[in-house]
């Protein structure tokens, strides 16, 4: 898509369409503008060691500064980007971006800090998914075991063989490598001792609601981690009540609204700067 094809997509415009679908068409335009005039953005949200109460990683997340609308969520744009062919390319955008950042707080003192950045099934299937991921890290300067790729079960259960293959190379090179949203995919636990992965990710909507069920699949899922030799961090912590849960099934890393929500750049700095001291 050209910038130019992007403009032309206005014109489709029918108004017999509901409003929700002229919406759309015009997100779907000013989306392929939004990227080439630097409306996007990255937050970041705290992963927290919640013994020491203290940041071990960041999670990349993709913010749409709408000029109109004001900030987007990705709920509402990342759907719109798959459908025009550009999900891949936002991705990369992130990446890039993030190890920028993250090596400015490299070079800041916080060189513990792992920078996680979600990466779409578009752009991990590309051919030169780990060329362009070896580029974004030279660029930035940014030492490879500081990065960390989330993808999701989903992603990783297509063409098992390339998958794995992309994940071995990435090993090689010391990036780290989460699987994102588990226990909602439809991963087999036999294929999950063929991916060399680091860190298996609770989905939040386990924690979010409390149940004996949900219990149970929180405490499988790290029994299944242990096993792996694999760590665990559970998403979508916001309350004491969830983090004391997690706890006493022996989860010490998560994430959530009780540490922080995702946040700008220089707010996540002043976070971590005041945790540290
Ligand atoms: P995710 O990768 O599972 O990221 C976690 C999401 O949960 C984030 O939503 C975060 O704000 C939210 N969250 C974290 N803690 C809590 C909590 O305690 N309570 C609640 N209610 N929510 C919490 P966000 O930023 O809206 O992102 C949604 C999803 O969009 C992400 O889920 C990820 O799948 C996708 N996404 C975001 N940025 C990117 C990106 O750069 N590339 C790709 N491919 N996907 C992205
Ligand atoms: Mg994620
Ligand atoms: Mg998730
Ligand atoms: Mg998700």
């Amino acid at each position: 898509y050209t910038k130019e094809e992007g403009r032309n997509n206005v014109h489709v415009y029918d108004p017999k369409m509901n409003e929700k679908t002229a919406d759309e068409l015009s997100l779907e335009a000013s989306l392929l503008e939004a990227l080439a005039d630097d409306q996007l953005e990255v937050y970041y949200q705290l992963q927290v060691d919640v013994d020491l109460n203290r940041p071990f990683g960041v999670e990349a997340l993709i913010r749409w500064n709408h000029p109109d609308r004001g900030i987007l969520s990705p709920a509402v744009f990342l759907p719109l980007a798959e459908e025009i062919g550009i999900l891949a390319d936002l991705d990369e955008w992130v990446l890039n971006r993030a190890l920028m950042q993250g090596q400015t707080w490299y070079e800041q003192g916080y060189q513990n800090l792992v920078i996680s950045v979600n990466i779409s099934r578009e752009f991990f299937k590309r051919r030169d998914f780990i060329e362009r991921v070896n580029q974004a890290l030279t660029q930035s300067g940014l030492d490879p075991s500081r990065l960390c790729l989330e993808v999701t079960e989903n992603t990783a259960i297509l063409h098992v063989e390339e998958i794995r293959n992309k994940l071995i190379a990435l090993k090689e090179r010391g990036i780290r490598v989460s699987l994102d949203d588990f226990g909602t995919g439809y991963s087999s636990l036999s294929q999950l001792n063929l991916f060399p992965i680091d860190t298996l990710k609770i989905d939040q909507s386990f924690v979010r609601k409390t149940s004996k069920e949900n219990d149970a699949i929180i405490k499988l899922i790290i029994a299944l981690a242990k096993s792996l030799g694999v760590s665990v961090i559970c998403e979508g912590v916001e309350t004491e009540e969830q983090l004391t849960l997690i706890r006493n099934e022996g989860c010490f890393q998560a994430q959530g609204y009780l540490f922080s929500k995702p946040v700008p750049f220089d707010k996540c700095e002043k976070m971590m700067h005041e945790l540290n001291h």
